[in-house]
């Protein structure tokens, strides 16, 4: 192997072990833990790069250099919602390599300035259905590499183990009183996580079911009812998770259950969650928080105690101009007034 790339791998290995775990978070709920239901987020905000697409990244990147796809000097391009640019953009000025992402224009301004923190450079299009063939392009025009975060995010990540996502919740919910959870909620975006959680839940036997948080507009819930992979749809409103098109990385048999998630709920959520916390998520948290207390009411009204698991994928501070300005989604969205009333009802 190439010296340089031996040092690349190593200077990730480094990076991972000066790294800690992320925490998993009990969500202070008395009206379902008086029924034994007990609601947890895993706090993927508080990696390097502030959202649980860090680990993507690592793991793209170790795939890449072990394919012998990365050199020095390669100019690594992303198709990107902005999540993934961000925590590839450190890993690229990690090896020091040029990094371009491909964006759509309405990516939050923070995510955009925080790539170029880590010395990237962005490229915008119009529509999210862009990004592939012009990142594909731009690879093929700066002679750089490609890394198709949609593709490859289900096969770059270690399903059986590795210390990977949910093996790390396993560990830490050992002391709990519902140590197996019922159900583990996650949005797609690439579909990345789901396919890793899923497999590991099989693997290990667990009795866990996976549910995935689909926002309005995102081809996931058609696509698991139909399994036609040539549907499209409008595309998502929600950052970092639904999709346009069926994503290869999305597998719909991993997956026992779909939530479609109106905007104005995730939002709704998003809200409720920061007062329950005391600090601010960003939107796809409150998506997948919304698809939790749908499981803890059925389970509620089944009798059946058990433990609902989530992510926390990102922090509010990258939505302080969009999701956490009021004008910005009542402009957007329309008015909150009535999905914050069946919010409360389903926080009881
Ligand atoms: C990417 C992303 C997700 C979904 O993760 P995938 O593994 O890509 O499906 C959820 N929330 C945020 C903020 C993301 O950036």
């Amino acid at each position: 192997m190439n010296s340089w790339v031996q040092d690349a791998i190593a200077r990730i290995a480094a990076d991972f072990q000066r790294s800690a775990d992320t925490h998993l978070i009990p969500l202070p709920l008395p009206t379902f833990a008086r029924h034994g239901i007990d609601l947890y987020l895993k706090d993927e905000s508080t990696h390097p790069t502030g959202s649980l697409k860090h680990r993507l990244a690592r793991s793209l990147f170790l795939y890449a250099l072990c394919n012998g796809w990365l050199h020095e000097g390669t100019t690594v391009v992303e198709a990107s919602s902005g999540s993934t640019a961000v925590s590839e953009a450190y890993f690229a000025r990690l090896l020091g390599l040029p990094f371009i992402a491909v964006m759509p224009r309405s990516t939050s301004a923070e995510k955009v300035a925080q790539i170029a923190f880590y010395g990237g450079r962005s490229h915008f299009v119009e529509h999210a259905g862009e990004v592939y063939a012009a990142a594909q392009q731009l690879a093929d025009e700066t002679g750089g590499h490609y890394m198709d975060q949609f593709t490859y995010a289900e096969r770059a990540t270690d399903w059986r183990g590795n210390n990977n996502i949910t093996q790390s919740m396993f560990e830490q919910m050992a002391h709990e009183r519902h140590p197996v959870p019922a159900w583990i909620v996650v949005g797609a975006g690439t579909g990345g996580t789901s396919a890793t959680i899923g497999r590991y839940l099989r693997y290990q036997r667990h009795a866990t079911q996976l549910c995935v948080a689909d926002p309005e507009g995102s081809v996931f819930a058609a696509y698991h009812a139909q399994r036609d992979t040539s549907l499209t749809a409008p595309g998502s409103r929600i950052e970092g998770i639904g999709r346009p098109r069926v994503e290869p990385s999305f597998i719909p048999t991993l997956v026992e259950r779909m939530e479609v998630v109106s905007n104005l709920e995730s939002v709704a959520a998003m809200h409720a969650l920061g007062g329950l916390l005391g600090r601010k998520v960003g939107p796809s948290t409150g998506t997948n928080f919304v698809a939790m207390l749908r499981l803890a009411n059925e389970m509620r009204a089944q009798q059946t105690p058990g433990s609902v698991l989530s992510l926390l994928c990102d922090a509010g501070e990258r939505y302080e101009h969009t999701y956490h300005d009021a004008a910005w989604v009542k402009a957007q969205f329309g008015d909150t007034t009535p999905a914050r009333h069946h919010l409360a009802t389903l926080l009881g």
